[in-house]
């Protein structure tokens, strides 16, 4: 039965130790029924204090968390699922040092789980956006300055960010990602990853956006100080506010997966619901991530 809602009681009652939670994940895991991992069999056996799977022809057996982003989490599937609750049900989330208290657990545990969540945030970008969206950049770090245009400041990340409107100017949904500088080929990334040919685009006058205008539809307009982008300027302020008050630092190789974190909950705030149940689905269909590619890479 899928969980739903944000209510922390109803929450820990439901989980209320491991073995809930792994049975949880062994329902979505095999939910079209098993299929053994060495041989291919469909015959097997449910264990019953962990909901394994034994294979009936080679004997294999297969936890609910094999092969998948919850794979071998050393503090419990509990604890997992508090942490991944925590990263949904509110709408600030917590660092890596604030949630290790939390669980008594170490701050790299932490880290590292937290980003196997966000793993599991990413867009599979197969929904493109469409109809009204505003593409601006920004960056982050760095020393703060007042002055308009585009930072030269090699310390500050810089970010191209996409924003869908709805019919009556709402936000919709918000994409965001780190670019190494403010050429066509690399704002063309967000372009080509989340927005439809048939959509309309209104940027500032930024040159850089000029040779995309063949493929896309894009109004370049005056950002007269971002009133013209007004939507965009309250998602700009909104990712900025979080990364400094909840973060203070990230480096700029993960800076990508903290952005995917950010979309995935402001995409979803009408859906909080099944965010959770979502976000779990996800995790339990998603490769396992090692420590030393989330070191290196974004
Ligand atoms: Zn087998």
């Amino acid at each position: 039965m899928k969980f739903k809602g944000e209510n922390i009681i109803t929450f820990s009652e439901r989980f209320k130790d491991d073995t809930s939670c792994l049975a949880y994940l062994a329902e979505i895991k095999w939910a079209k029924g098993f299929t053994c991992s060495k041989c291919g069999c469909t015959q097997s056996s449910v264990g019953k204090l962990d909901y394994s799977r034994q294979c009936h022809q080679c004997h294999h057996i297969e936890s609910p968390t094999a092969n998948t982003l919850f794979h071998k989490v050393k503090f419990g599937a509990r604890k997992a699922f508090m942490i991944v609750f925590e990263m949904t049900a509110s709408t600030k989330s917590l660092s890596a040092s604030q949630m290790a208290k939390r669980y008594g657990i170490s701050r790299t545990t932490a880290w590292l789980f937290m980003h196997k969540v966000r793993e599991g945030m990413k867009s599979s970008q197969s929904a493109p956006m469409t109809g009204t969206i505003q593409v601006d950049e920004f960056v982050v770090g760095g020393r703060e300055n007042l002055k308009q245009g585009r930072s030269r400041d090699t310390k500050k990340k810089k970010i191209v960010c996409a924003v869908e409107l709805s019919e009556n100017q709402k936000i919709k949904r918000v994409y965001a990602l780190r670019i190494d500088d403010y050429s066509s080929e690399s704002l063309r990334t967000i372009f080509d990853q989340h927005i439809s040919k048939a959509a309309t685009i209104r940027t500032d006058e930024w040159l850089g956006y000029k040779p995309l205008a063949k493929e896309y539809t894009i109004v370049q307009v005056l950002s007269m100080k971002g009133s013209n982008f007004k939507q965009m300027h309250h998602i700009i302020h909104q990712i900025k506010t979080w990364l400094r008050t909840t973060f203070s630092w990230v480096h700029k190789d993960h800076i990508n997966r903290y952005l995917d974190e950010y979309s995935f909950r402001i995409n979803r705030s009408i859906s909080k619901q099944t965010i959770f149940h979502n976000l779990i689905v996800r995790m339990v269909t998603t490769k396992p991530i090692t420590y030393q590619v989330i070191k290196v890479s974004a």
